[in-house]
């Protein structure tokens, strides 16, 4: 149970907002200040090895975070312990209001994705449906049989993410933007309450990435999801997240984008000199960060 597939929501039954009332997940008393995710004083480690520490963070319904770090600080261990694949080692976390895993079809997950082979032939409709997989959802309406409303779901997502003009076409043969949007719109049929992003922006060019920020913002807001979203570079995205966690060094900080990159944050939590300048347009950029954005051009492909 509560495993991730490719690309996909996770296993569960009764997706919020379209209960039937007939799930012992009905009776469980919801969060009631609407948070979605609280790590107390967290740690993880594996293969021995601590990978963070002293991890506090809070996540509230409607809020829109990014997770940011080098590679192999732990972002994607953090949403391990989110979707509850690896327990904490110290420290607690709760999400949506359960301890990890047990809400996880509650969650609309998107794992660190490779892109769809040129010769794939299976459309985007047929993606996003994979999405409702196993799923008793939907209030029952008379006359109105459940195809047509997983069919009418299907059709408000891939609305919802502006991918009407291609979902049926075979995916292989979309961009990589086009790709993204149709599996956001699988990790959303479902109605999550909390939607988890790992690199979603990685395979995108750069207005991808933006307009792709832009999208999540929209279904933070309109759906009052709250959203982690795991991303390499502040820049696409920062005109739209609320706030950001930075993993470096063993640990984690977290607070505004302002707050959080500046030279003096930065420096202390890589333990090395990092500067952090503003541009004109308000945009941020790091200097000397010890992983440069360059290292990842090689893998922008499709657009
Ligand atoms: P990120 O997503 O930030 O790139 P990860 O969370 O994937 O980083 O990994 C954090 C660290 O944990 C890395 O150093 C990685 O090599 C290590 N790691 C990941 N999985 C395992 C594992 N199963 N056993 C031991 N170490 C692991
Ligand atoms: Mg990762």
């Amino acid at each position: 149970m509560n495993r991730p597939n490719t690309a996909a929501v996770l296993e569960g039954q009764n997706p919020y907002g379209m209960a039937s009332g007939t799930t012992s997940e009905e009776s469980a008393p919801r969060l009631r200040e609407g948070t979605a995710v609280a790590f107390d004083r967290a740690a993880a480690r594996l293969g021995g090895r601590t990978i963070w520490s002293d991890l506090t963070l809070s996540v509230a319904r409607g809020e829109f975070v990014a997770i940011l770090g080098p590679n192999g600080a732990g972002k994607s261990t953090l949403i391990k312990a989110v979707l509850g694949l690896l327990p904490l080692a110290t420290g607690r976390v709760s999400v949506l209001g359960r301890p990890p895993g047990e809400a996880n079809h509650r969650i609309g997950y998107l794992p660190q994705r490779r892109n769809f082979d040129a010769g794939t032939r299976i459309r985007g409709v047929d993606i996003v449906k994979l999405g409702l997989d196993g799923a008793r959802w939907g209030i029952p309406i008379p006359g109105l049989p459940r195809r047509a409303r997983e069919a009418a779901r299907v059709a408000e997502v891939i609305e919802l993410v502006g991918a009407t003009g291609y979902a049926r076409k075979p995916i292989g043969e979309l961009s990589g933007g086009e790709q993204q949007r149709l599996l956001i719109a699988q990790a959303l049929v479902r109605r999550p309450e909390l939607l988890v992003l790992d690199e979603p922006l990685d395979s995108l060019d750069l207005p991808n990435q933006a307009a792709v920020a832009a999208l999540v913002q929209c279904i933070c807001r309109d759906e009052n999801v709250a959203v982690l979203l795991v991303a390499h570079d502040i820049n696409p995205i920062l005109s739209y997240i609320d706030r950001v966690v930075y993993i470096a060094g063993g640990t984690a900080i977290e607070g505004s984008p302002e707050e959080v990159i500046s030279s003096e944050t930065l420096s202390r939590l890589y333990g090395a000199p990092i500067e952090v300048l503003r541009a004109s347009d308000g945009r941020l950029v790091v200097v000397g960060q010890p992983e440069a954005p360059f290292v990842h051009g090689g893998r922008h492909a499709h657009d």
